[in-house]
């Protein structure tokens, strides 16, 4: 069966950097990938000094997913840094319309597949926690209908061996995952070069991609996800 992949994040990195090489991997396999970003990631690094970096961020993080191969890309326009309560459940409600309306566009019988980032945040920033609440909000509602046909919702986190500890050098940052609970890992380094093409891409944002780069070394293109249906 045809399947629908919602990938929703708050960032437009937050997929390159973390999931791209199971994307790519789903993508290739036939999935119709959406890309969902919440900002445009203007408060971002910028290191040319561009006047909006947002308009510019978008630019790569199209790039990215043509890389990726996403069918559709939707971008919310929300403010960076600024993801809260206060638009919680108006992001929600978006991210149902946006899936019903892909699906209501569907000629054949397809599931549907969300992933989004661990709602620990990963790195601290509570942007990051929104966007998974939001995106876990949507997938129990829409599949609490009864009427689409919702499988899972996996939630790229990072393992315990890239961060063993917490870190409080300047916001919270928890540990990474343990083994218990990480459910999946893809190993994706078929797709390597691609991984590091689609990093590359968000080229304002060079200094964490290549720290990135070089820190995870091959692994960057493992990616380990927490299931749940
Ligand atoms: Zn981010």
């Amino acid at each position: 069966m045809k399947k629908l992949l919602f990938a929703i994040f708050a960032h437009p990195d937050d997929e390159a950097f973390g999931p791209s090489g199971t994307l790519v991997l789903e993508a290739r396999s036939g999935t119709e990938l959406h890309l969902v970003t919440l900002t445009s990631g203007q408060t971002g690094q910028n290191p040319d000094g561009h006047e909006d970096l947002g308009v510019v961020r978008l630019i790569e993080w199209h790039k990215a997913a043509k890389l990726m191969g996403a069918a559709k890309t939707h971008y919310l326009g929300y403010r960076d840094g600024q993801l809260c309560n206060n638009v919680l459940v108006e992001i929600q409600a978006r991210l149902i319309k946006i899936v019903k309306e892909v699906v209501s566009q569907q000629d054949e019988p397809c599931e549907v597949e969300f992933m989004t980032i661990d709602d620990n945040g990963i790195t601290g920033h509570i942007d990051h926690t929104v966007a998974s609440r939001a995106a876990t909000f949507a997938f129990y509602t829409l599949k609490g209908t009864g009427n689409l046909p919702l499988t899972r919702i996996r939630y790229v986190c990072a393992p315990q061996d890239v961060f063993p500890t917490h870190n409080i050098d300047w916001i919270y940052m928890p540990a990474g995952r343990t083994p218990e609970e990480i459910d999946e890992v893809v190993d994706a380094r078929e797709v390597l070069d691609t991984v590091r093409q689609i990093i590359r891409c968000h080229h304002t944002q060079r200094a964490d991609a290549e720290a990135h780069l070089s820190a995870r070394a091959d692994a960057v293109a493992i990616n380990h996800f927490i299931v749940r249906n």
